[in-house]
């Protein structure tokens, strides 16, 4: 076996079918933030600003969560010393938990090292401790929460994306008694559509079915408080189990779910990837905590960032590049080419020092290639504005579509006049 030459071969199919990811060297500015130094092919570096982030509020700069770290880092050292069980449980995970379970209103929480892990070991181990559980799992789900329906071993049926008749049918065709698992996000990250989370739940307590949902592209972003769309939405107290990251809202890292403390206690107790893998470092739970609380307090934050979006959003389609429409902060922006997407992005970035990730398949699937935008409550007007006029230029170098101003661009007089007045200003 020519082992070297297999994985060359594998490499090699992910290029031929111009899937080969390549990351930019980059370094984000602290303090200026969303600057960013980007090194190049050559060795040299450059100034860019960054629009692509998931660091959706810029709190990964924020100096009470950098200071919450350094300052526990010298207090307790680095890493959390192994696995809970090993190592003991620190006080700022266990802080952490309790910020958490507060934030969703729940009786307890649990933290992962990650989302993606949070996932797998919620969705499998609440499913494994519930005899023959049907697993209902939305179409669009993330690959963590896929990755979990698969190993829950248990039979899973998938509804059509935010399609409650669809879930309907499949509930209704289930004994009552039968034990229902429904999982699905609250905010998909790719098109930026929100779930009709209220009327799932109805469905989930019609047929006795329990609810999971991913808050992952929503925390610290929606509610009053910032627990995301279901608090938003009035209906957090209906959902069995919540799940979220630390990594994007938060800007930190981690993930956790939070339930019902049996619930909680049970999937603490036998999900392996809890159990064997060592704890999330205290100094990232104390910027963690301190970053919910900040955010539980700054409204004004989760507004700006809204106004932020909508701004860019409006710009964009203004100018007549096809901006595909949702209702949340994520702007995604139409190409439908692979080969196009790549050279659209690299292109901002040579050109224009703009940095904007191309997002081809697997993510979304192949013919809806886009360039996705998340401006943050930092991106300032000035800096919609040059994302425009790059943005324009690209698309007229390539050969781009443009589209005409959607409806709601032309009807929304102050956001279509948003360029040209930030224009003027500028002159
Ligand atoms: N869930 C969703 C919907 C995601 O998009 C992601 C990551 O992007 C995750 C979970 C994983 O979260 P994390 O990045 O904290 O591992």
């Amino acid at each position: 076996m020519d082992y070297r030459a297999n994985f060359q071969a594998a490499v090699a199919q992910l290029k031929n079918e111009r899937r080969y990811r390549v990351f930019a060297d980059l370094e984000r500015d602290a303090a200026r933030f969303p600057l960013a130094q980007w090194r190049d092919e050559t060795g040299a570096i450059r100034p860019v600003t960054l629009w692509c982030s998931n660091d959706y509020l810029g709190m990964g700069r924020h100096p009470e969560v950098i200071e919450a770290m350094r300052e526990t880092a010298a207090r307790v050292g680095a890493g959390a010393g192994g696995t809970r069980n090993i190592s003991g449980t620190s006080r700022a995970i266990c802080e952490l938990e309790a910020e958490l379970a507060d934030l969703h209103g729940k009786e307890a929480a649990l933290v992962f090292t990650s989302g993606w892990i949070s996932n797998l070991a919620g969705i499998s181990t609440i499913a494994q401790l519930l005899p023959d559980c049907l697993i209902l799992s939305d179409a669009l789900n993330h690959n963590s929460m896929i990755e979990g329906v698969r190993r829950a071993d248990r039979e899973r049926v998938i509804w059509r994306h935010n399609d409650v008749a669809h879930l309907e049918e499949l509930l209704a065709a289930q004994p009552r008694e039968r034990a229902k698992l429904i999982v699905f996000e609250s905010l998909y990250s790719m098109d930026g559509d929100i779930a009709p989370i209220a009327a799932i739940c109805d469905l989930a307590e019609k047929y006795n079915a329990m609810t999971y949902i991913d808050e992952v592209h929503a925390v610290g972003m929606y509610g009053p408080r910032g627990a995301g769309v279901a608090e938003r939405d009035g209906v957090m107290d209906r959902i069995d189990v919540i799940e979220g990251t630390l990594a994007k809202g938060f800007g930190c890292m981690g993930g956790y779910i939070a339930g019902d403390a049996a619930l909680i206690d049970a999937v603490r107790s036998y999900a392996p990837s809890f159990i064997f893998s060592t704890a999330l470092p205290p100094p990232v739970c104390a910027a963690a905590k301190t970053s919910i609380r900040v955010l539980k307090a700054r409204p004004d934050l989760r507004e700006a960032h809204q106004r932020q979006a909508k701004t860019a959003k409006h710009a964009l389609a203004a100018a007549g590049l096809p901006v595909m429409e949702n209702p949340s902060h994520i702007v995604p922006v139409f190409v439908g080419d692979a080969e196009k997407c790549k050279q659209a992005s690299d292109m901002l970035l040579d050109r224009h020092g703009i940095y904007i990730q191309p997002i081809n398949y697997p993510t979304v699937p192949r013919g809806t290639e886009r360039l996705r935008i998340t401006p943050t409550p930092l991106h300032s007007d000035e800096l919609i504005v040059g994302l425009v006029e790059a943005l324009v230029d690209v698309w007229t170098t390539l050969g781009l579509p443009f589209v005409a101003p959607t409806p709601e661009a032309k009807a929304d007089e102050p956001a279509r006049c948003a360029l040209p007045e930030i224009k003027r200003a500028a002159e």
